[in-house]
């Protein structure tokens, strides 16, 4: 009995290893999640009532998800900007810089989403400079953190919006 039980832990094992390269293959290269896990604390996840801002109960201690392959839909299909984008560089990996990057899924907006207990990471040059990039491309860029937001503008100026 035992040894069914704990062949059927490495089964399960294997199986969540396999599930962990294949993801890995589909990578763009160089745009691994890695140690991150911004998105799973500064997102809200309406499917299992997750707050913005508060990190989900399954994000294990090291980062990681403690249900990878069990997660949700949701939470499978997320891509944020950084990896869906090859031309943002390394650096901007969202735990590297606090800013998870992201086109707004309900309107036009551009939006750099930060932890509300460290609201202002946006304004670090490299993601300061990103977002006027796009501002001057002719999108709407809001920076966001909890319930505050400000909208930055094609000459470099910003200002917290109500
Ligand atoms: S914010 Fe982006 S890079 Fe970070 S864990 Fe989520 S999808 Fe991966
Ligand atoms: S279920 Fe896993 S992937 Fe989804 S938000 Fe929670 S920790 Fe992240």
């Amino acid at each position: 009995m035992r040894l069914a039980s704990n062949a059927r832990k490495v089964t399960i094992r294997r199986f969540d290893s396999l599930c962990l390269r294949l993801d890995a293959m589909l990578e763009i290269p160089g745009k691994a999640c890695g140690s991150c896990y911004l998105c799973c604390k500064v997102l809200e996840i309406e499917e299992f009532k997750k707050k913005a801002g508060k990190l989900c109960d399954h994000c294990v201690h090291e980062g990681g998800c403690g249900i990878y392959t069990k997660r949700p839909e949701v939470c499978r299909d997320y891509q944020c900007r950084w990896k869906e984008e090859r031309s943002l560089s390394a650096q901007l990996r969202p735990d590297r810089v606090g800013t998870l990057l992201m086109d707004d899924p309900d309107s036009d907006e551009y939006h750099a989403v930060c932890d509300p207990e460290k609201p202002f990471m946006w304004r670090n040059p490299l993601v300061f400079k990103h977002l006027v990039a796009e501002a001057k491309s002719g999108r709407t860029v809001l920076a966001k953190a909890g319930l505050r937001a400000w909208r930055i503008f094609p000459d470099g100026h910003w200002q917290e919006t109500a």
